[in-house]
Formats: C-alpha cells, structure tokens, sequence
C-alpha cells in the first residue's frame, strides 16, 4: 500500500538524522544529530518533518494528519513491539556486482589454498567464469536473482543500491544486464543506480594467443553498447576496471575520456593491487574511485584535490584477504569516504553492508560518526543523489527502525542487530 498522505511515524527512542554533516573530512560522535523521543512526519515518498514526539503528536492532531504508532505495525504482524526503536536513514551501498549467476566457490577454495586472484583469472576462472554463467541466463533469470538479492539487502538495511553490469563482457549480453537491472529500479523495492561496467575485463573473443586485445573490445562497447545505454537510459555511469591484468592505465583513459564526451559520469576501480588507476580517476575527474587497497599517500591527495569521493570496500579485503583500504588516512587527508560492500560472487561474497563497515570502524580506528556517513550521505552523494540517507524535512523517506536505544548499539553489533522495520520511500517493506 502507497502512503500518499501525511502520517506520523513513531515514537522511536532516538532518530539518528545524519543531518548537517560535513561532507568532507573527519567527523566526531558528538557531531551527530540525535533526537530522543522522536518521530517522522512523511508526505507520501518524502520525509516532511522530523521532531519531538509530543510535539509532532500535537501538530498532528491539529493538521487532520494519520498517526501509526510502533505497537500497532508490530500488533499487525502478530510480532511483540521492541522496548525501544532507534531510527535511521536507510543504508546506501555505493558499489556492487550483483547481477550475475552462478557461483565462485571454487575459486574461494582455491584462493584458501594459496592460489592468488590473477592466477584463477589467468587459468579462466575468476569474472569470466561468472561470464560464461551470466551469458547462459535470461534477462527475466537475472532479474529474478537480483530481486532475490535486494530483499536480501533491504532485510539488511540496505535501501539504495549501485548494480553493475559487466559479466555480460558481449554487445547483447552486457545490454541484457543493464535491461535486468533497469526493471530492478522499477521494481518498487529499493533506489537503484545502475553502471556500465563493460570494461571489467576483456572477453575471450578478444583473445589471441595469449594476448588480449583489449582496445579492439573497447572500440566495440564505446561504437555499440555506449550507444545504446544513452539511447535506452540503461545508465548514466561508466566504470573501468584499472589494473593491468584487466585494462591497463594507458587503454582505459582514452576509453573514459570518450565516454565522458558521450556526457556518461566516471567511476573507476582503481589500485586495488596495484598503483595508477587513482591517479587516473583524480585526472579525469570520476565521480569516485573504488577500492585504493594500494594508494599511495601522494594519490590520496590528487584525489582529495579533484574532490574524488573514496570508496572502501572491506568485503573485497575479508574475501581476498588483502589490506584494507587505507580510510583513516583518507579521511584525515580530507576526503570523502564513503564504505561499499562490492558483493560479487568472486572476492566480496558476503554482501552484508553493515557488517562490513562495522569491521572496517573496527580496523581503521573509524569514528561511528564516519562509519555511518560513509553508508549513508556521503556515499549518496558518490552515486550523484543528492536527497537520500539523512532523516530530514525533504529527504526521500528510506529508514530503518532497530530495537535498540542507543544508535551506538547498532556498529557494536557488527551486523549481527538487523533492522525490524524498514521504509522505502515511504511504504513500509515486508521483510
Ligand atoms: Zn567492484
């Protein structure tokens, strides 16, 4: 049922807003927005105004505005109301793979054996193993697994989500992805940002002995699948994977300036083993740059200096078992940082964002202030949204209800305290 009224939402005994933060930088605890004995007005998909209890509850009773108490949702699912509610703002995973089939146990075995990612990749497993499975799959199958993968999500807190394409790696395939996901956004589920990620790796039709023609590809997906995208509105972000065992530094800039003159914005996997690819989005001017498991102290600041948001994705180091992405440093050098979960079915299976980011608070000495900005607003703002993850009058109304008191219980968690409610643009989800 749509909510295309005014209602009051509540009482919760805090609402952790992420309202007026810096997006840039550090951030202290004491810095956040906590209202106690809180509650939400929404209009329809928007959040109209967020205050004291009482004083909402008198508005409220003025104005002819519908009020849902917490114990009548609770009393309509059969379910006993929680002591206490914390809200937030719904969670915004800034980078994901997860439209694809298949799976990648193998390779996960193989990589606890001491098998490293560029030798499964080299002996065809690794993206284009997920490739041949997601070649195999109708655009209605991939639909169905990555329906079945934003509930998952949403149950998590997750209530915008990023989804690339890239296992297609073929004109019609990568097109069938960007159409799979195109039908997600419209799905009524979750806030879908969708990226074209052709050049993710170079197929193997591309290949001739042993060498890959990776310009020859990147002359097919810029003359046919770029095209298209624009015509059909399938995305409006071009992303690259910059490593020179998928697109060398050199092959990928001439690719990312032609699809900025198409008018796509940039974003670029970049350093996750080895140096240059942030550097080339600090150049270019990407929108973000994801990974920077290896950049160097030098980069951060080009980044930092072309006002780069940093993407961390701590899934990608727990499955690969490699360094974190340096975020404490980024942050004190100024940047934006925002925390993604990169699920995929190779190296961040997992795909549970808050645990992740948990993890990361944890290793890189992250304040909860930064944890939350950086799966909230400031990785918003990485996808280009401008009204999304802040508990604020105009906000689209995406939140989370936890059982809890205290905000601060829910990173303490690890993940493990999932939301017992969440809105999407202002309709309550079945989890
Ligand atoms: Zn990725």
């Amino acid at each position: 049922m749509l909510v295309n009224k005014r209602t009051l939402i509540g009482p919760f005994s805090q609402i952790l807003s992420l309202k007026g933060l810096a997006l840039n930088g550090p951030l202290a605890d004491e810095q956040l927005e906590v209202i106690s004995n809180a509650a939400v007005i929404t209009n329809g998909k928007k959040i109209e105004r967020v205050g004291l209890w009482s004083e909402l509850k008198a508005y409220a009773d003025t104005q002819s505005i519908a009020i849902v108490r917490m114990e009548e949702i609770f009393e309509k699912q059969g379910k006993a109301c929680p002591k206490s509610l914390t809200l937030t703002p719904g969670l915004v995973d800034a980078h994901t793979h997860i439209c694809y089939a298949g799976s990648r146990a193998r390779d996960y075995a193989d990589r606890l054996n001491g098998v490293s990612y560029e030798e499964i990749s080299a002996r065809g497993g690794g993206i284009r193993d997920t490739m041949r499975h997601t070649r195999a799959a109708s655009e209605d199958d991939l639909f169905e697994l990555n329906l079945t993968r934003l509930k998952q999500h949403l149950a998590r807190g997750v209530t915008t989500v990023e989804i690339k394409s890239g296992y297609g790696l073929s004109v019609q395939d990568e097109l069938k992805q960007l159409r799979a996901i195109k039908r997600l956004a419209h799905a009524g589920l979750s806030q879908v940002v969708s990226s074209c990620l052709a050049a993710h790796v170079v197929p193997p039709e591309f290949k001739v002995g042993s060498a890959f023609k990776h310009h020859e590809y990147l002359q097919v997906v810029l003359n046919e699948i770029l095209p298209i995208v624009k015509e059909e509105k399938l995305a409006q972000r071009v992303d690259a994977f910059v490593e020179p065992s998928a697109f060398p530094v050199e092959i990928a800039r001439p690719y990312l300036q032609n699809a900025q003159a198409m008018g796509f914005d940039i974003c670029v996997h970049a350093d996750q083993f080895s140096q240059g690819g942030a550097r080339l989005a600090a150049e270019l001017g990407a929108k973000s740059a994801d990974h920077l498991e290896a950049t160097s102290t030098a980069d951060l600041q080009a980044l930092k200096a072309a006002q780069v948001t940093a993407v961390a994705l701590p899934g990608a180091s727990l499955g690969l078992g490699i360094p974190y992405t340096p975020a404490r440093e980024a942050l004190d050098l100024g940047l934006s940082l925002a925390i993604a979960s990169d699920w995929n079915p190779g190296s961040a299976p997992m795909g549970h964002l808050l645990m992740q980011a948990s993890v990361l608070g944890a290793a890189e000495k992250l304040s909860a202030a930064e944890v939350w900005a950086g799966i909230t607003f400031r990785a918003a703002h990485a996808l280009g949204l401008s009204n999304t993850a802040q508990i604020s009058s105009g906000f689209v109304a995406d939140m989370l209800a936890f059982s809890c008191d205290d905000y601060r219980e829910i990173l303490y968690h690890q993940g493990m305290l999932t939301p017992s409610l969440v809105w999407t643009q202002g309709r309550l989800q079945s989890l």
